[in-house]
């Protein structure tokens, strides 16, 4: 397969009728062959997520209200896209069987992630099929496919891992008939099954990861992921007004960047695209004649910050032993009992007698907190964040660590991270210094100076 053009659409990107319908200008404008991937229309997964907290807390009234707000959603942008009464049923259908099931979980008691995934997945279900359907109308032909039927997973419910074999399989027999029979197929992502054909989902914000692995599989021109903001920016708009636009940066710096906090990209996006080079673009939907972010294996601009993202929620565990002095194996001890209790630790610093590290996700902290207090002496502290500044070269780059510390006078930085990768310099701080620490940053490294080539500033 060549000559393919992967695109996927963000919530905000499809959020109402006017969106969509933007989006379906967007497709027709290409000449390409396109696969467009497009998340639940904004708002409706975390409607889902609501839901299915109101299954545990066994409140079914507010559970079914729930379901009915995404039904009426779903079903006054049908009217409005003007779709066939087929549609309009399809919602109803789609929505009245999960009512079913909510009853049954409500009666059982209880929630399996397995179930949560079959909730889970309707937003997306249902925003692929109603633009589909529109994209039919306004383009002609165009082939709908329901993404669990080619995205192939484990069965670890809610963040599946893909199986990148089956998956390829999949995809190359659906799309067989790609460029003669039709030139533009539309799917949701977020989605896939495992082996037993049950629904999975690849975690939040796992479109972007779907549009990567499509993109990985039919060997795609370019990776585009269309979104609210006109490309990777210095910082979160959100927290930085005066954020730049980057016209380029690497995949490392974007997978880093990722990783640390920018929402932009879901973190695994990018490592499909890196083995077979496939460019990757992040563009506006607001903005379609914007330039974006091209990333790419190498940019030509390093020894630079070139953004900062950031965190929270973060919490830091110190542990301390006399045993560690001079002990061989005491690291290996404390990392088991966290690959025991299946927690992924992001920063560590060791020093003779103590080993501080963080961890984001606090499900098994009782558990870990546990079995490390029978060999050492703990110390928490939670509410943490973490900020990280990306740009290649920059651990070798004299200047920068002291322009960065200089720029942070007066904040307490509970820890630091600078060497393990060649593009990242993280610190710790508190939640309660997080704003003052990125606005402080951001004026240090990007109020002035910036390469007109790199950066653009936005209005
Ligand atoms: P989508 O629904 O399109 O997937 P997301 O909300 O997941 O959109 O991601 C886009 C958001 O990411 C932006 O609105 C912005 O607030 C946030 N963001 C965080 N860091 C960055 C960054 N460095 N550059 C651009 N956007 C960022
Ligand atoms: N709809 C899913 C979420 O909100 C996936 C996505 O939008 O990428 O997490
Ligand atoms: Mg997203």
């Amino acid at each position: 397969m060549n000559n393919i053009l992967v695109r996927k659409f963000g919530g905000t990107s499809v959020k109402n009728k006017e969106a969509i319908v933007n989006v379906v200008n967007i497709i027709k404008k290409s000449e390409k062959n396109q696969v467009v991937v497009v998340s639940a229309l904004s708002g409706i997964t975390n409607l889902l997520v609501s839901c299915i907290e109101n299954i545990k807390k066994r409140n079914i009234e507010q559970t079914i209200n729930n379901l009915e707000q995404v039904r009426n959603t779903h079903k006054q942008l049908t009217t409005e896209l003007n779709l066939e009464n087929y549609a309009v049923d399809y919602v109803d259908n789609t929505i009245d069987e999960l009512i079913k099931i909510t009853y049954a979980l409500d009666i059982i008691g209880e929630i399996s992630n397995k179930s949560q995934d079959k909730i889970l997945s309707i937003g997306e279900l249902l925003s692929s099929f109603i633009i589909s359907e529109y994209a039919k109308k306004e383009i002609g032909i165009v082939k709908y496919i329901n993404s669990s039927e080619i995205i192939k997973t484990d069965s670890n419910f809610t963040e599946a891992e893909i199986d990148f074999k089956q998956t390829n399989l999949k995809i190359n027999e659906q799309f067989a008939k790609f460029n003669q029979s039709y030139k533009i197929i539309i799917c949701g992502g977020f989605i896939g099954s495992d082996k037993f054909g049950n629904i999975t989902t690849l975690g939040r914000g796992g479109s972007d990861y779907t549009a990567a692995i499509i993109a990985k599989c039919v060997k795609a021109d370019a990776l585009e992921i269309w979104t609210d903001v006109d490309g990777i920016l210095s910082s979160d708009p959100r927290t930085i007004k005066t954020a730049k636009l980057l016209k380029e940066i690497s995949y490392k710096e974007a997978a880093e960047l990722a990783y640390f906090g920018a929402k932009v990209l879901h973190p695994k996006t990018i490592y499909p695209a890196i083995s077979d080079e496939i460019p990757v673009y992040v563009l506006n939907s607001l903005n379609p004649n914007g330039q974006g972010t091209l990333i790419k294996i190498k940019s030509q601009y390093c020894n630079m910050i070139k953004a900062i993202a950031f965190r929270k929620n973060i919490t830091i565990i110190n542990i301390t032993s006399n045993r560690m002095l001079g002990a061989y194996g005491f690291l290996a001890k404390v990392f088991d009992v966290f690959l025991v209790n299946e927690t992924s630790v992001d920063l560590v610093s060791t020093s003779e007698v103590s080993i501080s590290l963080t961890i984001d996700n606090d499900k098994n902290l009782p558990l870990i907190i546990k079995e490390l207090s029978t060999f050492a002496n703990i110390d928490l502290h939670k509410n943490q964040a973490i900020i990280s500044a990306v740009g290649e070269g920059i651990r070798d780059t004299s200047g920068i660590a002291s322009r960065f510390f200089g720029a942070l006078k007066g904040v307490n930085i509970a820890m630091i991270s600078m060497g393990a990768s060649e593009v990242n310099l993280g610190i710790i701080v508190s939640e309660r210094e997080l704003e003052k620490s990125i606005e402080l940053l951001h004026k240090e490294f990007f109020d002035n100076e910036l390469l007109p080539d790199l950066f653009v500033e936005l209005n």
